[in-house]
């Protein structure tokens, strides 16, 4: 590859920048991926991490593994904090430096979304979110945690405090989590401990929603309440939360006692259109044009889940196939300016449908006209998202562990894992001033 050729800067390695980068492995390009984690995260699975079911590793991969075979892309780990679109330049902190200028000829900013508290940020001490795998694994922490607690707790009263799991947002993240959530208290642990009855748990989801799944059909969302209900999930919808704190939550003025309460709410998408100066929509994702650009900066792309676009009047939502085909459009866009040829049509999204599980062997799945409940839509909802993982390895290690736990019931990673805080000791806890990459030809 030519020094001379033209840089593309992708920042994301999550579904939007991966598939961006794999759209331009024949383009005559360098390609950067600027990822501050090391792994690409598949996160449709991560409520299986919070509930044992699969382990960390099972779930990501390392984006330079994953991308070793395309010779045109360099991958760098490093947080971006800004971009200055009039030197074509975005600001990259890494490991040991701060403020970093890595110069681009074309920018792709696939940065995703973070959780949004509605305004009450204070919730977030009591009520984590789930979006990485450190989110996973601390709330599967906190939840065998309480477990151990109200074994080792002599005074009933208080078993029921920290037998009680909240979990507030009834979306598909808040309905999967509480219905894994009561397979691994019914089933997994139910012979497990003798002062505590698992089975007894109680597992409350809150929406102030009229439904469950609000973007399913009616239908469909009915079939999912009434198979969390049968699995002892209790549902509580039509009022929103008034207070989270440490003793629980406050919901239509009555307080729910507990110990655990989860966040699966909202969404926030990341700065990206604060380092742009960008028009951004309500919720605060940049604007963009039908071929995915920013407005006046044609050599900008926005996709995935910090990006706003409407189809037919709607607009598109943050899901993994709106990003992945956003990022695979933008990187042929690209490809196509530098090999000299037209611009492709203006982006489209494809809706191969959405879906979601309950339980074991129960998923709702909508596409198109085609309404599915129960183990057909299951089996179609397993197939996809193993096909849809980033490597072959962890088909077959996912596959391989959900043939196990739906045979056996047993859960393939029900450890409580406190990692270290990284110490003054550690290189990665010190900033040293920064260094110039090399400077944009
Ligand atoms: C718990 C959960 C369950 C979900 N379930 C489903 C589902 O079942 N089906 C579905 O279709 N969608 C689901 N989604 C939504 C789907 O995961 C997102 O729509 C999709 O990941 C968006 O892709 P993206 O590329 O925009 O962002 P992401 O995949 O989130 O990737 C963003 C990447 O950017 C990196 N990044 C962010 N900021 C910076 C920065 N400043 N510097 C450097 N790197 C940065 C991040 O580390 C990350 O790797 C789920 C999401 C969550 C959280």
């Amino acid at each position: 590859m030519l020094d001379s050729a033209p840089r593309v800067v992708i920042v994301g390695g999550g579904f939007g920048g991966l598939a961006a980068a794999k759209a331009l492995r024949n383009a005559d390009v360098r390609v950067v991926l600027v990822d501050r984690q090391n792994h690409h995260l598949f996160q449709p699975l991560l409520y299986q991490v919070a509930t044992s079911v699969l382990s960390p590793g099972q779930i990501a991969s390392p984006i330079r593994s994953i991308l070793r075979r395309q010779r045109n892309t360099m991958v760098l780990l490093g947080e971006v904090t800004g971009v200055d679109s009039d030197q074509r330049c975005v600001f990259v902190d890494s490991v040991d430096r701060e403020g970093v200028a890595l110069g681009y000829d074309y920018l792709i900013l696939a940065t995703g979304a973070s959780h949004s508290y509605f305004g009450h940020d204070e919730f977030a001490r009591f009520a984590p979110g789930l979006k990485s795998l450190a989110d996973a694994v601390s709330i599967r922490n906190h939840i065998l945690g309480a477990f151990e607690q109200a074994e080792a707790e002599e005074d009933p009263k208080r078993h029921r405090d920290l037998l009680t799991f909240v979990l507030v947002g009834a979306g598909p993240t808040g309905v999967e989590m509480a219905g894994a959530l009561a397979i691994l208290v019914r089933a997994a642990l139910r012979s497990e401990f003798r002062r505590v009855d698992p089975t007894s748990a109680r597992i409350v989801l809150i929406d102030m929603a009229p439904r469950v799944l609000g973007p399913f059909a009616e239908s469909l969302s009915a079939a999912a309440q009434e198979r969390l209900q049968q699995l002892g999930v209790e549902v509580q919808l039509g009022h929103g939360v008034d207070l989270i704190d440490a003793d629980g939550v406050v919901v239509g003025g009555e307080r729910i006692a507990s110990k655990t309460v989860i966040w699966t709410a909202g969404v926030a998408p990341s700065p990206a259109g604060n380092w742009l100066k960008a028009p951004t929509d309500r919720a605060g994702r940049v604007r963009v044009q039908p071929d995915l650009s920013v407005p006046g900066h044609p050599e900008i792309f926005v996709v995935g889940d910090t990006a706003s676009l409407e189809q037919d009047g709607r607009p598109l939502g943050g899901v993994a196939q709106v990003a992945m085909q956003q990022g695979r459009y933008a990187g042929r866009v690209i490809h196509r300016r530098i090999d000299g040829k037209s611009a492709p049509r203006p982006f489209r999204y494809f809706d191969k449908g959405t879906m979601a599980v309950v339980g074991k062997g129960f998923a709702v799945l909508q596409s198109g006209r085609l309404h599915l409940s129960g183990f057909l839509a299951w089996l179609a909802w397993a197939a996809i998202h193993l096909e849809f993982l980033a490597q072959s390895s962890l088909r077959v290690s996912v596959f391989v562990q959900w043939v196990w736990t739906y045979v056996t019931g047993q859960r393939g990673a029900r450890l409580i894992v406190n990692h270290h805080a990284p110490s003054s000791s550690d290189p990665a806890a010190t900033r040293a001033p920064s260094i110039r990459f090399r400077e944009q030809p």
